[in-house]
């Protein structure tokens, strides 16, 4: 049986780990149409040239050239079985492509799995992270026992937020945020976004039963548990 699994959530939810469990545990590849569309930037022919620039310009890839895209890559022998879509689909309409192109196959969507996390805590859970220079994560909010300490310190020139300042216990290492991280209105607007786009898609999926909504705000463990009770296999 194939499985075509697509998982949403907002940015902080845990999707890049729930992807790769799912990968994992299914047997089945991570497809995210980000990923694919960033793979083209050293490409020269003229769809990735356009590609470029759409994405530059920060707008989405229009569905036509998106649905092209996914179809090549569900005719490369990895995602025989299904694959896991990540960033996809983005609008009704490419879930309305999606879904005739797989019933011409005998294929469906099986589940469209939405982690659900309250925007607060998708705003502290990256308004708050920091990390070492080798990828130690830490969060202020949720997991600042291996900090020596923080603290929000003026910028000189008194921009807001305060510029965040944070010690690694034992290292003393001063720890450093992702720059899309320290900034809370950048943070805000990919949250806007998202609130944006997606409602109009659960209310798609919603209207064929097909969303399950899994509580995010729990260990990885657990959000992984709980995925596998809704794929069910
Ligand atoms: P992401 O990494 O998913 O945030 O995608 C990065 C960029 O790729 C987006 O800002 C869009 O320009 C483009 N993109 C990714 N997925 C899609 C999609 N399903 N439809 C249209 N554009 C997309």
């Amino acid at each position: 049986m194939s499985l075509y699994i697509i998982l949403m959530g907002v940015q902080g939810a845990g999707k890049g780990e729930q992807a790769k469990f799912i990968r994992d545990r299914y047997g089945i590849p991570h497809v995210s149409t980000g990923d694919l569309f960033r793979a083209m930037k050293t490409r020269e022919d003229d769809l990735a040239k356009r590609v470029q620039q759409i994405m530059a310009s920060g707008n989405l890839v229009d569905d036509a050239t998106t649905n092209e895209v996914v179809k090549d890559r569900l005719s490369q022998p990895d995602a025989r079985g299904g694959v896991i879509f990540d960033g996809y689909p983005r609008t009704p309409n490419q879930a309305a492509w999606l879904e005739s192109y797989l019933a011409e196959r005998g294929e469906k969507i099986n589940a469209v799995i939405l982690l659900d996390l309250d925007l607060y805590t998708a705003f502290k859970r990256a308004f708050g992270r920091v990390s070492t220079a080798a990828g130690s994560t830490y969060n202020i909010y949720f997991n600042a026992d291996g900090l020596q300490e923080f603290k929000f310190e003026d910028h000189p020139e008194k921009q807001f937020p305060p510029r965040l300042v944070a010690v690694e216990q034992g290292t003393g290492e001063r720890l450093v945020r992702r720059p899309d991280d320290a900034s809370a209105d950048a943070i805000l607007k990919r949250i806007d976004t998202f609130v944006a786009t997606t409602q109009p898609l659960i209310d798609y999926f919603d209207a064929k039963n097909l969303v399950k909504r899994v509580n995010a705000d729990q260990s990885i463990e657990a959000v992984s548990t709980a995925i596998q009770q809704v794929i069910g296999v």
